[in-house]
């Protein structure tokens, strides 16, 4: 089937504007957006840019928009989309570099802010420190983030924020804060018990919407909340534990 693809176009260093460029071929239906990227790159235009890496929905390398929709290039075949138009654009709320590639820095740097390991008060345990199922369950979820910025780009707070940490580094740190092995102390809680923090979200669920690992990062960031209060009142009421 011939298809036609619109692919935003931008390079810093030679464009005034960004514009889309226009591309024909035949590809079949079970072609994901990335290998027809790929051909286009390999047989058409060798100067279009964009990233991506495992080619299996694993690493979170080539989030773009796919017609509209934040998503996994590789994840993504041809057939599903029901049309034979398909427009691709940069990931939103991030610096444009080049084309479809953008800066992953803010990020990054959200993500490095909420500390996302465990804090252990023993660094060095004599055995293996296991936790049941049932509180696996809990977390599960989150461990499947990739980190791919989907959930980022569709969030409206960033976009008018820039300084609010975002769905994917918030479920993250519910990733550890639920898990019982992690000792962080209150002080860390209190530092993203703020607006740029837990209490940015308006619960629009765009985040929900747009992760292509069934996260839903506004129940992470819900119970993160849920956190901070349950410690501001034990504090209150001067409960230990
Ligand atoms: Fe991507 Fe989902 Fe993780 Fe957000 S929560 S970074 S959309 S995998």
């Amino acid at each position: 089937m011939e298809y036609i693809f619109k692919i935003f176009r931008f390079d810093p260093e030679k464009d005034k504007e960004p514009y889309f460029q226009e591309y024909e071929y035949d590809f079949l239906p079970n072609v994901s957006v990335l290998e027809a990227l790929i051909i286009i790159r390999n047989e058409l235009d060798s100067s279009l840019s964009f990233r991506y890496s495992c080619r299996g929905a694993v690493c979170g390398s080539c989030g773009m928009i796919i017609n509209g929709n934040p998503d996994l290039a590789c994840r993504i075949k041809l057939g599903i989309l029901n049309t034979k138009e398909v427009v691709l654009e940069p990931l939103a709320n991030l610096e444009i570099l080049k084309d479809l590639v953008v800066d992953m820095v803010p990020f990054w740097k959200a993500y490095r802010e909420i500390r996302p390991y465990l804090h252990s008060e023993n660094k060095f345990p004599e055995k293996e420190q296991r936790i049941s199922e049932k509180q696996m369950e809990r977390i599960y979820q989150f461990i499947n983030c990739i980190l791919c910025a989907c959930c980022y780009s569709a969030c409206p707070v960033v976009s008018k924020d820039e300084n609010y940490l975002g769905p994917a580094a918030l479920a993250k740190l519910y990733r550890f804060v639920k898990d019982p092995r992690d000792r962080r102390p209150y002080s860390f809680l209190k530092k993203i018990n703020t607006q740029e923090g837990a209490w940015g979200c308006h619960t629009i669920f765009k985040c929900v919407e747009a992760c292509p690992k069934d996260v839903r990062p506004v129940d992470g960031i819900e119970g993160i909340r849920r956190k901070l209060i349950i410690e501001k009142l034990k504090r209150f009421f001067g409960i230990k534990k």
